[in-house]
């Protein structure tokens, strides 16, 4: 395994790290599909992997809050917080420290060169 750096999430056009505070403001709380580099300005989304990553996270957030904190036998207040610091967790901690980034691939020309019949 290669070594990893702490900055994931890099520009693939003009190899931008970006700062944890852009990963939060620039893509955790706009739709994917808007995410742009904000040194070059040119549209970017997460990688396929990433993106797994991030669903995978979420299915186990929502599983822990529908299954398993309801079940707990602890007070409802203490829920609450539990529910409240797993968002914590996902939103500025797990996604900001795997979200990596690639260019976003147009199909076009392929299509356009097929005939349908
Ligand atoms: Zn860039």
């Amino acid at each position: 395994m290669a070594k990893k750096e702490f900055h994931t999430a890099v520009c693939p056009h003009c190899h931008h790290k970006w700062t944890y505070k852009e990963k939060l403001l620039g893509y955790m709380i706009k739709p994917r599909s808007r995410t742009r580099c904000p040194n070059c300005k040119e549209y970017i989304e997460p990688s396929t992997k990433s993106v797994v990553f991030e669903y995978i996270a979420l299915a186990l957030l929502i599983i822990s809050i529908v299954f398993i904190v309801p079940n707990l036998p602890i007070l409802n207040s203490t829920r609450i917080i539990i529910v409240l610091f797993l968002f914590f967790v996902y939103t500025f901690i797990f996604v900001p420290l795997t979200v990596r980034f690639e260019e976003i691939h147009y199909n076009i020309k392929d299509k356009s060169n097929e005939k349908g019949n």
